[in-house]
């Protein structure tokens, strides 16, 4: 049985103040929560506070994006032992707007996904293709592409910890949502890749989680798909009622 994750990636989004004002309402919403792990993932500015404002309870803590090495002359970046040390958990690496307006490379997000487990954090680490992409017939060679060179030199150990999120780059903050049969059919084809290199027993625990427009309104459908493990969430995450509405799905 594969538990739930409830992801919430706040980008370049809100303040220690704000973060702090969030975690007052949002706490009380999802304290009967234990269907799923909540994660929020907050900019690295704010995740002392986040941290701070979770503590004592079941929402853990990630960052939005991590350096492969430990330390060094890497101006305006950060370890992955730094952010364990700030408290976090999690750790989101290879995400689009990443891969899109920084140059991310999924040699990168190998090195990043390697760092990142040798410090104790659990990636969740993007795949998805563009609009062109999926309307020229090249979705399942995006996907697989970024698997191969992404996450498939990984150990079978490694592989086990971590989570992979599939986002549609044509859903994200578009409010254009793939459809739970679509997604479905993405996971379906993304846990076939894992089966390949990695084995069934893998394969089958891996959480494939779909990001991409995901509100209150949409969630139970997606839920209701037995091949999603879960959701990334935007733009709905950074409200509480929107975000506790999708944790408690
Ligand atoms: C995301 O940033 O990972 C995302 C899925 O954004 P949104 O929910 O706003 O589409």
């Amino acid at each position: 049985m594969r538990r739930a994750v409830i992801a919430g990636n706040w980008k370049m989004h809100k303040t220690q103040a704000e973060t702090r004002a969030f975690f007052d309402r949002f706490r009380p919403l999802v304290a009967g929560a234990q269907h799923c792990e909540i994660v929020i993932a907050p900019p690295f500015t704010s995740l002392t506070a986040a941290v701070e404002s979770s503590r004592g309870t079941a929402i853990a803590i990630g960052a939005q994006d991590v350096h492969w090495e430990t330390q060094g002359a890497f101006t305006g970046e950060v370890s992955a032992g730094m952010l364990v040390e700030a408290g976090c958990r999690y750790v989101i690496i290879g995400h689009s707007e990443r891969r899109q307006h920084f140059g991310e490379t999924d040699e990168w997000v190998l090195r990043k996904t390697r760092a990142a487990l040798a410090a104790g954090l659990v990636p969740i680490v993007c795949v998805g293709e563009t609009l062109p992409q999926r309307e020229t017939g090249q979705t399942e060679a995006v996907l697989e592409r970024q698997f191969r060179l992404g996450l498939a030199a990984l150990t079978v150990e490694e592989f086990s910890r971590i989570i992979l999120a599939y986002e549609p780059v044509w859903a994200i903050g578009t409010g254009r949502t793939a459809t739970p049969e679509l997604a479905a059919e993405a996971h379906r084809f993304l846990r076939e890749q894992a089966a390949e290199k990695f084995g069934r027993t893998a394969s089958g625990a891996l959480r494939i989680l779909y990001g991409g427009s995901v509100k209150p309104e949409n969630i139970g459908g997606l839920m209701a798909q037995p091949e999603i493990d879960g959701v990334l969430v935007g733009g709905a995450s950074l409200e509480a009622e929107s975000f506790a509405a999708i944790v408690n799905f």
